[in-house]
């Protein structure tokens, strides 16, 4: 049973140690799943081991409107309401495989949209934080992730331009919109040895960036050209921005 919702601030629900999502009872879409792995993701050069086995575990369907369920683990993101997306399963696994995960991190996660990558995260890591801007969008989130037992997540409104500052620091920080420039309080928020994994630009041009905060200071890296919807609020696009 998922919780009762109790405020837009926060929502909560109880925490525990990571353990994989449960699955729909006779999961139809189980040959589906391991034939996406298989074909977008390790065909295109994704190694990571625990990255693939919980893209793998993840019921990527559970997590979009009963109408597109069927075309859950094509190779493309899939709308989900509030004219947002579920990114593409490759560029998931590209984005956590970046954050170079072993279990025991902290980790926030901008934009939480369906909550599928909260999902694949919390299997990656200790415990996850994922703010979303849009309350419906979190509502609907955080339901999917109790009843697939993600208990390790917890989803909260807000601004995530800002990042969380009541968690900070992050070992891992993901950044699921684009956003004009790295936000300042994502880079202040980031643990030392911290990753933190981010599209850059606007509509018609972006590119995959990594900070990683090393002793020698900050490292900044280009990856790939990708295209996200943009990452809205006080260090990110004005609502207005993109038409
Ligand atoms: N990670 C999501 C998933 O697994 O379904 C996909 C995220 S979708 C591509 C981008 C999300 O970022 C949208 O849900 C959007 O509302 C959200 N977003 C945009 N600006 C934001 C902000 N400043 N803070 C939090 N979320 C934001």
């Amino acid at each position: 049973m998922p919780p009762r919702l109790p405020t837009w601030r926060a929502l909560k629900w109880l925490r525990s140690s990571p353990e994989p999502p449960k699955h729909e009872a006779g999961d139809p879409f189980a040959v589906a799943r391991a034939r996406m792995v298989e074909e977008q993701i390790s065909a295109r050069g994704i190694h990571d081991e625990r990255v693939l086995a919980a893209l793998r575990t993840v019921p990527r369907h559970a997590f979009l409107p009963e109408h597109l369920r069927q075309d859950a683990y094509l190779d493309t993101p899939l709308p989900i309401g509030s004219h947002q997306t579920i990114s593409q399963p490759y560029i998931v696994a590209l984005m956590t495989e970046l954050l170079g995960l072993d279990g025991d991190e902290r980790v926030l996660e901008v934009g939480t949209g369906s909550g599928y990558q909260a999902a694949v995260l919390s299997l990656l890591a200790r415990e996850v934080f994922t703010i979303e801007r849009r309350a419906e969008l979190a509502a609907r989130a955080l339901q999917v992730l109790a009843r697939l037992h993600c208990g390790n997540v917890e989803v909260v409104v807000g601004d995530g331009t800002c990042g969380l500052a009541a968690h900070a620091p992050y070992h891992g920080i993901i950044v699921t919109a684009a956003a004009p420039h790295v936000p300042q309080p994502l880079l202040d928020q980031l643990a030392p040895g911290g990753t933190l994994v981010l599209p850059v630009g606007e509509a018609s041009s972006q590119v995959l960036e990594v900070w990683r905060r090393t002793p020698a200071g900050l490292e900044r890296e280009e990856v790939a050209p990708v295209a996200f919807v943009p990452l809205i609020g006080e260090h990110g696009w004005s609502d207005d921005a993109w038409g």
